[in-house]
């Protein structure tokens, strides 16, 4: 407060008005920081002291002043406090909403832990687009389009549907070019910027022979789709991979 710089004839007179050099009658430190701190109430007799006596006032003056700096100082702390979490809030919110894989392989990679040796196998996030799939007639139609490499792990698919595709429930087969069921799975899809992305969640695809496969997908409503998908070797290194 600009008050503590100002010249205030009222407190100059009060400082050598009451000279009291042997401290009778004197409040203990303690209640004077207290009163500085204007933690006791006017009427109290350290108060009543402190008003007629001019070392005491000094004093009171003074532990005042460290209060108000001390609080000023922690106004301050807290504030920056309040932006730093703020800014920590809007990255972590910017990276839950933006972190989102497009074409490549990405893994969710488990932090090394000291106690922990065994890494806990996570679900490898693999994202595929079927969007350029045309509307085929029956399971039979095979049609001949880039397939796209899934690892031989477990994995959790977040596959772009066809243009039009609805949301909700689908069933999801990994078959064979012969048509042998390999894997079965379910999963649900939501409509993200206009496109019908289906999540199927925790598939273990690590028994899976490396190879062509047809992952075959439908909705409640509608007929079996499928597209081509390459199943990989799982990499060493995914980084490197694609
Ligand atoms: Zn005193």
């Amino acid at each position: 407060m600009a008050d503590n710089k100002e010249f205030d004839p009222l407190k100059q007179a009060f400082l050598d008005a009451f000279p009291n050099p042997d401290r009778v009658g004197c409040p203990d430190q303690k209640t004077l920081k207290a009163i500085g701190r204007k933690h006791l109430p006017l009427n109290h007799p350290a108060q009543i002291h402190v008003s007629g006596c001019s070392p005491c006032f000094k004093e009171v003056l003074e532990y005042q002043a460290q209060w108000q700096t001390n609080r000023r100082r922690t106004h301050i702390l807290l504030a920056v406090a309040g932006l730093l979490s703020i800014a920590a809030l809007a990255k972590w919110w910017e990276t839950k909403i933006y972190n989102v894989p497009t074409q490549t392989v990405a893994s969710h990679v488990a932090l090394p832990s000291p106690q922990k040796r065994v890494i806990p196998e996570v679900a490898t996030l693999v994202a595929l687009n079927f969007h350029q799939i045309a509307r085929q007639r029956g399971a039979d139609a095979v049609r001949v389009e880039k397939a796209q490499h899934i690892p031989a792990r477990l994995v959790t698919l977040n596959i772009t549907l066809p243009i039009g595709s609805d949301d909700g429930q689908y069933q999801v087969e990994i078959r064979t070019r012969d048509n042998q069921v390999f894997k079965r799975a379910s999963g649900s899809s939501r409509i993200e910027n206009g496109n019908t992305v289906l999540t199927v969640p925790n598939l273990e695809l690590s028994s899976i022979p490396a190879g062509h496969y047809l992952l075959f997908f439908h909705h409640a409503d509608a007929s079996w789709r499928h597209a081509s998908i390459l199943i990989d070797e799982p990499p060493s290194d995914l980084k490197g991979h694609q």
